[in-house]
């Protein structure tokens, strides 16, 4: 039996890399609430994305909770896709919002912003799209409808960092937006997330959400829950950072060989690079459409050679459990997404993925 493939692997510093940058915490004995390593990969991210306004948080999910939070967004409803991690759309519900869910462009898998129009009512309150696999939203149809409706744009960014656009960073788009920071992302600090916000009032929210709510050691204006990030995981940010471009750089070469193995295939679509976009090479997914097998039988005979592939975004949000019988949760309302659902594998991919275990996955798949 050949070895494993999973379809992701965290990157890692050094070792040593490591146990120096978390050494002064021995010394210091302070190892959460805004301490020294939390400072630092703060004005790291400012640095890298370009924005002034951010904070980090304990994860990805906690981020996008208390930015609608900060953003007041308690009721109404939010435009938004199905075609996504479970958190986004249990972000919106646990927020007291209700998601109203807009179908996606064939291309990129993300929001479709001729949907928003459609879609939206008297109680719109806001946008929600996802940048899936890294693929930038039409971001500039979106921003104009946020506008033209005085509507919030607040991204989930999860799978976007270090994707950029004519230089532009995916962070500067949006009035906010949330990145992940988990083990399995392009960039982590084992768990984490970022809220990147606009203005300093929102910020000031975000910070005091995120510890409770409260602001001063006697004045507790909000109440916030707890979402700090640790000295350990800010460290491990800190060091992640240094080599983030290396990694993205490797992924670049695992997935231009996937691309030179399976581009062009009868009944295999690969999602198109975006024209202007730095991509952070985040996922690779393939769709079977009217290939010789179809999804599940390309990762069942993946998985026999044991090589995991994942069925990415599969089921869609709208047909979770947890919401059967809601009004306005149905797969069938949003077409594109429900055959993406269907159709579409991510396959492995990782900096350290070899080109011969890409060859050897490729060789399955074309057998
Ligand atoms: C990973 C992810 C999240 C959640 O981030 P965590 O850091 O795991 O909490 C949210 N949305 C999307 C699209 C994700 O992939």
């Amino acid at each position: 039996m050949n070895k494993t493939i999973n379809v992701t692997r965290s990157s890692m510093p050094a070792f040593e890399e490591y146990c120096a940058e978390i050494r002064e915490l021995w010394d210091s004995r302070w190892l959460t609430n805004q301490g020294v390593k939390h400072q630092a990969l703060e004005a790291a991210l400012r640095d890298y994305l370009g924005c002034e306004h951010l904070a980090l948080h304990t994860n990805g999910h906690l981020a996008l909770e208390n930015l609608l939070e900060a953003f007041g967004l308690h009721q109404g409803e939010i435009l938004t896709t199905p075609f996504t991690f479970a958190s986004t759309t249990h972000a919106i519900i646990r927020s007291g919002c209700t998601p109203v869910f807009c179908d996606v462009e064939p291309e990129t898998l993300t929001l479709d912003p001729r949907e928003l129009e459609r879609r939206l009512t008297k109680n719109t309150v806001a946008v929600l799209p996802v940048h899936v696999y890294g693929k930038l939203c039409d971001v500039d149809a979106i921003a104009e409808f946020g506008r033209r409706h005085s509507l919030p744009v607040l991204y989930d960014a999860a799978h976007a960092f270090g994707v950029s656009r004519d230089g532009v960073s995916s962070a500067r788009f949006g009035d906010a937006a949330m990145f992940s920071f988990h083990a399995t992302k392009v960039f982590h600090s084992i768990e984490g997330g970022l809220a990147v916000c606009r203005d300093a009032d929102t910020l000031q929210r975000l910070n005091d959400l995120k510890n409770f709510g409260i602001h001063g050691p006697e004045e507790v204006p909000y109440v916030g829950g707890n979402a700090k990030m640790n000295e350990f995981a800010a460290a491990m940010g800190l060091c992640n950072l240094r080599h983030l471009d290396g990694e993205i750089e490797k992924r670049r070469r695992v997935t231009e060989r996937y691309r030179t193995r399976l581009e062009g295939v009868p009944g295999l679509r690969l999602l198109p690079e975006q024209p202007g976009v730095r991509a952070n090479y985040a996922y690779f997914p393939v769709l079977f459409e009217g290939y010789k097998y179809d999804r599940d039988q390309v990762f069942a005979l993946l998985a026999a050679e044991g090589i995991n592939a994942r069925k990415y975004f599969y089921p869609l949000t709208n047909s979770f459990a947890c919401f059967r019988g809601r009004p306005g949760f149905d797969p069938a309302d949003t077409p594109v997404a429900a055959g993406a659902a269907e159709r579409v594998l991510t396959l492995p991919l990782y900096a350290d993925l070899s080109l011969e275990d890409v060859d050897r996955i490729c060789d399955v798949i074309l057998r």
